[in-house]
């Protein structure tokens, strides 16, 4: 039996991949900032580390995988909420279990989202996460929109997994990502109920070339092939989970 981390567990995609996991006979500790094992808001610094050091006594023996789900969305009310939690977070605990997933040679996945390639975003404020300037990135945030924001909090949070790929590889632990699509969950309902998007989510929606939106267990799925076995020799890659909407927009990329 396997024991494995999941942020955001108590909905969306972090759910279902809590769930896919449980299903298969395994442990979850789950981390969210509610219902969940451990019960922290990871927007703040001193709470991932206290999250940290409660991983490490429950897992004494190591980890097997670290999928951090927790996220917010471009219409999050307080911005600097994006990068905190979407970047920052995420890459405090890749870097406080790392020691433990390289105890059981494990797989972290990351959520990316292939709206990190289809929404505009800011260079600078962008650079910012990637050089991991916290208080840049906190400053600079307050000045584009939520949509760059985020996009720009996924960008860096891929490319940040791409440049440390190599030396995460060295430790025994594969790190890839996930990009998915418009997805159904808590993020993407409330865009879904505000008459001034609808029709316009609507039209996005149905653009989407496999003809419906995604579910957290098509996520879920992907997650689960990129931790195990069968993706023995795939590390430092981005897999779209998005019906095909990212071929659609750049074609020509790859
Ligand atoms: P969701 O809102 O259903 O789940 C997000 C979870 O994160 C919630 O359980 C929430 O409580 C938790 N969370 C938020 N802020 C937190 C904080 N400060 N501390 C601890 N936990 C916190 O949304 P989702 O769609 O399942 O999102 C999961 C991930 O997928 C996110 O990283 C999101 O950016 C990404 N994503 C989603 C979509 C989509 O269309 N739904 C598309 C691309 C990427």
């Amino acid at each position: 039996m396997g024991l494995y981390v999941v942020t955001g567990s108590a909905s969306g995609i972090g759910d279902a991949v809590a769930k896919q996991i449980r299903a298969e006979g395994h442990q979850v500790i789950g981390v969210d900032i509610r219902d969940a094992d451990i019960v922290a808001d990871l927007s703040d610094e001193a709470n991932c580390e206290s999250v940290i050091t409660r991983i490490r006594e429950l897992a004494t023996d190591g980890i097997d995988g670290l999928i951090p789900c927790a996220g917010v969305g471009p219409e999050c009310p307080r911005p600097a909420l994006i990068p905190l939690v979407n970047f920052f977070a995420v890459v405090a605990l890749v870097n406080g279990l790392l020691p433990l997933l390289e105890r059981k040679r494990g797989a972290i996945v990351l959520i990316s989202s292939n709206s990190s390639r289809m929404l505009e975003y800011d260079e600078d404020y962008m650079q910012a996460l990637l050089t991991e300037d916290r208080e840049k990135a906190l400053r600079l945030v307050e000045t584009v929109d939520g949509q760059g924001a985020y996009g720009g909090s996924k960008q860096a949070l891929t490319r940040w997994m791409r440049k440390t790929n190599a030396a995460v590889a060295g430790c025994g632990v594969r790190m890839n990502a996930i990009a998915p699509g418009y997805t159904e969950t808590g993020m993407t309902a409330s865009g879904k109920s505000d008459p001034r998007f609808r029709e316009a989510l609507k039209q996005f929606v149905d653009s989407i070339p496999i003809g419906r939106p995604g579910m957290p267990a098509d996520q879920a799925d992907a997650v689960l092939f990129l931790l195990g076995g069968k993706a023995g020799f795939i590390s430092g890659s981005v897999l779209f989970v998005d019906g095909g909407h990212d071929a659609v927009f750049r074609p020509d990329s790859y």
